[in-house]
């Protein structure tokens, strides 16, 4: 394999649950496959234009699967705890990322391949979120149903009048376990998958080893440490919008094309962007943009069709450091 060009880019691309199951009304692996070969050309696309590209992903509807798997055949077979769900699902949405851009790759010829990476990450014990778990995750149950999950331990909460919903705590990222290795394997120039899910969330305990805890981490969070900690050029947030809004779904929507830092903090503050889907993305971008230490750095978020186009600047929500 030959390794990264001096002049290669490198981007962190975070892609949506939704470029993953694009109709959540058929959400069977084979439109998995469309979904995840139709990204594929997307990024193989920019790893063809000189870009070298780290894949991060969601696992929410995975997750919700396999949660829903464990309590149909509770009466069988032991239930898979949470830590190892996010494994599971890191490798198989790794693998048939794995898969298609090799195919992609092989076909145009270019001397690349892609490797998954079971990818842990430290949070802090203390870290507030435990004691206000907030992320819904698994199907929507029935109150009754949501009385027996809290008998075993799982908080659950009323949604909105909408059904009663488990939620886990989604604690900051501190720090990535395998960054040397994620480092190393991009300076060698392979395409790498991490942090998938946003990472199997560990903390360090008195002994110091490494356990799991019961929580996920907010994907977007953790692509945007990943980014800054291995020196990428661009973030790009690949979701279900071309661009972000300023008063998002009423008749004075605006587009943005472009925005600073100190903007994005203003708008944010005004709640411009909602907790949960756009938020944590505005805060991910602001964050790998302060920490990061390439001068030029850039953050773009747009949806799977668009990315080729927002990469030459035509359409996506830019976001640059202001100028000095
Ligand atoms: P992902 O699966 O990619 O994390 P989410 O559904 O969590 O996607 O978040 C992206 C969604 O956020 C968009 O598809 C859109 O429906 C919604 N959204 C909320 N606020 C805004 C906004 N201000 N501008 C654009 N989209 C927004
Ligand atoms: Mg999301």
């Amino acid at each position: 394999m030959s390794s990264t060009p001096e002049s290669s880019r490198l981007a962190v691309i975070a892609i949506g649950g939704n470029s993953l199951i694009a109709d959540s009304r058929a959400p069977e692996v084979v439109h998995q496959w469309d979904a995840v070969r139709e990204t594929a050309r997307n990024i193989a696309d920019m790893v063809e234009a000189g870009w070298t590209v780290v894949v991060t992903h969601g696992n929410g509807p995975q997750v919700g699967f396999i949660l829903r798997r464990n309590e149909l055949a509770a009466r069988e077979v032991h239930p898979t705890p949470l830590d190892l769900i996010v494994a599971d699902t890191q490798g198989s949405i790794g693998f048939m990322l794995q898969q298609t851009l090799n195919n992609e790759f092989f076909q145009r010829q270019l001397d690349r391949q892609c490797i998954t990476l079971v990818t842990q990450v430290e949070v802090a014990a203390d870290d507030p979120a435990f004691a206000n778990p907030t992320k819904p995750i698994g199907s929507f149950l029935a109150e009754a149903q949501a009385r027996a999950f809290e008998q075993e331990g799982w908080q659950v909460v009323e949604d909105a009048g909408r059904g009663w919903r488990r939620v886990v705590a989604s604690p900051e990222p501190l720090a990535i376990v395998e960054e040397r290795a994620i480092r190393q394997a991009v300076q060698m120039g392979w395409i790498v998958v991490a942090v998938g899910g946003g990472g199997i969330p560990v903390i360090r305990n008195t002994k110091g080893e490494l356990r799991s805890v019961y929580a996920v981490i907010d994907k977007d969070r953790a692509s945007s440490l990943l980014a800054a900690r291995i020196d990428a050029n661009l973030l790009l947030i690949s979701t279900g919008v071309e661009k972000v809004a300023l008063n998002y779904g009423h008749p004075n929507q605006i587009w943005l094309d472009e925005l600073t830092v100190a903007e994005a903090e203003r708008y944010m503050a005004a709640g411009h962007f909602a907790p949960g889907s756009m938020k944590p993305k505005i805060e991910a971008c602001v964050r790998f943009l302060k920490q990061s230490r390439q001068t030029e750095a850039t953050a773009i978020i747009t949806d799977p069709s668009h990315l080729g186009q927002a990469l030459q600047g035509k359409t996506g929500t830019r976001m640059v450091r202001p100028h000095p």
